[in-house]
């Protein structure tokens, strides 16, 4: 396995992230490298590629979502307060599966959000971080006694596991981005706009995961895939939205990248995403129970709830 170090070298060319505070640049350099990262298999096709498009990142300071390409010039674009969405909603969802766990292990039917110290941070980390993208007005810079990311912790830690979740998962969107500029897709919406995007989704995932061999890899990425599309979906509201004009919904695009890979249908991963499903959904004032013969089913019993829910 190469080092990170090396990977950062030939990682994206960033620009634009001077002025800005905030702990999640602690992380530029790895989401840089993280396209090459997350399949060291394909770092030479994607170094071609790279050499060809002269593709780059800008990271730019200012306030709401973001993340997107211009085909034309090639250049990636995001905000700080995407990113630092992005990472609240990695750790959030950690946070709630393995307390989601250890509920069901101590013996309790119900899972009581408010009884759960780290839970309950993770909501309001969220809550912090989904405001900033969904408000025009000035950014909150990161509250001081949350969990951040930082490069100086220790493996076994939640805000690790929270970092490398998120570089999967931010991976995952800027292979999308690549996938706009290698099928050349126009810069602006049309009637084809939902076709390029399930496009560049499916390439952005048979990428990520086609050549991967290792299970723990495999069962990692996906997981980084699963949860940055909850991530997405998270920030919209029924009705109110206006991505659902250009981008299929979370239901089909979960349903396309991963519910149509060769995963064991009791595999642990449909496991976590039915769990993020259920809670996701339990915000959102919808309580339902679901079980299934197998993960898998238990995964599209809420998968259906959910596209209920969001349609
Ligand atoms: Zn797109």
């Amino acid at each position: 396995m190469l080092k990170s170090e090396y990977f950062a070298e030939t990682g994206y060319q960033l620009v634009n992230c001077k002025k800005m505070k905030s702990p999640i640049l602690s992380q530029l350099n790895h989401i840089a490298s993280a396209p090459y990262r997350i399949a060291p298999e394909r770092q030479i096709e994607l170094r071609s590629i790279d050499l060809e498009e002269d593709l780059s990142i800008d990271f730019i300071e200012k306030n709401g979502f973001q993340f997107s390409v211009n085909p034309r010039t090639k250049i990636i674009t995001t905000t700080v307060p995407t990113l630092e969405y992005f990472w609240a909603c990695s750790y959030f969802h950690l946070v709630i599966t393995y307390d989601y766990q250890q509920c069901k292990a101590e013996g309790n039917e119900f899972f009581d959000t408010s009884k759960y110290e780290n839970t309950v941070t993770a909501i309001d980390l969220l809550k912090w971080a989904k405001n900033n993208v969904s408000s025009s007005k000035r950014r909150e810079e990161w509250p001081s006694n949350f969990p951040r990311p930082s490069e100086k912790i220790k493996e076994s830690s939640m805000v690790y596991s929270a970092n490398e979740l998120f570089l999967c998962g931010v991976a995952w969107i800027i292979h999308h981005e690549i996938a706009h500029v290698t099928k050349k897709h126009p810069n602006i919406t049309t009637s084809s706009s939902k076709f390029e995007e399930r496009e560049a989704d499916i390439q952005a995932t048979e990428w990520i995961l086609q050549k991967c061999k290792d299970p723990q890899q495999l069962y990692k990425r996906t997981i980084g895939i699963i949860s940055i599309i909850l991530a997405l979906q998270l920030l919209e509201e029924p009705l109110k939205s206006n991505i659902f004009e250009t981008h299929p919904k979370a239901f089909e695009r979960i349903d396309y990248c991963i519910c149509n890979s060769h995963l064991d249908e009791d595999h642990e991963l449909f496991f976590f995403a039915s769990i993020i499903l259920q809670i996701q959904l339990a915000f959102k004032g919808v309580n339902v129970h679901h079980e299934g013969k197998t993960f898998k089913e238990r995964f599209s019993n809420y998968l259906i709830e959910y596209n209920k829910y969001f349609s």
